[in-house]
C-alpha cells in the first residue's frame, strides 16, 4: 500500500529501530513508547486490521503470535509482558496496517481492565 506507513516501514522508506525481520514480518520499537520494551510486530502483507484478518492468514498470525514471547524475551521481558491489538475505530486503531504491541520492562504494567 503506497501511502501507509507500516509498509513504508517494510520497504524501508521511514526509517526504524528494527529488532526482528524475516520475509514475512518485522518487529520494531514503537517511537512512542509506553514502557521500557515496546515494539510493534507487523505482518510485511498490508492487512488492515485484525478484523480483515482472512482464513489465508492462519499460518501468517500463528507465525507471528510464536515469535512475540520470543522477541519479548530477547528484549529483556524475562516474567512477561502484555500484547496488545487495538482494532478499529472502538479500539482505538490509529495505524491501519496490523500490528500486535508488546509491551514490557521491570515494573508491574498498570491493570487495564477496570471493573466496578
Ligand atoms: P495503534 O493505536 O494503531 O494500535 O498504534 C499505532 C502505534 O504506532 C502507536 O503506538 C504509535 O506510537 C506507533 N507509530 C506511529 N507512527 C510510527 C512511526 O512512524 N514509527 C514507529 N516506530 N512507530 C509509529
Ligand atoms: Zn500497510
Amino acid at each position: 500500500m503506497d501511502n501507509c506507513i507500516f509498509c513504508k516501514i517494510a520497504r524501508r522508506e521511514i526509517p526504524s529501530h528494527r529488532i526482528y525481520e524475516d520475509e514475512d514480518i518485522l518487529a520494531f520499537n514503537d517511537i512512542h513508547p509506553v514502557a521500557p520494551v515496546h515494539f510493534l510486530l507487523i505482518p510485511k502483507l498490508h492487512i488492515e486490521s485484525l478484523a480483515d484478518v482472512q482464513e489465508c492468514h492462519q499460518a501468517l498470525i500463528g507465525k507471528m503470535l510464536l515469535l512475540a514471547p520470543k522477541l519479548a524475551k530477547e528484549q529483556g521481558c524475562d516474567d512477561g509482558f502484555r500484547t496488545i491489538i487495538n482494532t478499529g475505530r472502538i479500539g482505538g486503531q490509529e495505524v491501519f496496517h496490523l500490528h500486535f504491541h508488546i509491551i514490557g520492562g521491570r515494573e508491574r504494567l498498570p491493570g487495564m481492565i477496570h471493573h466496578g
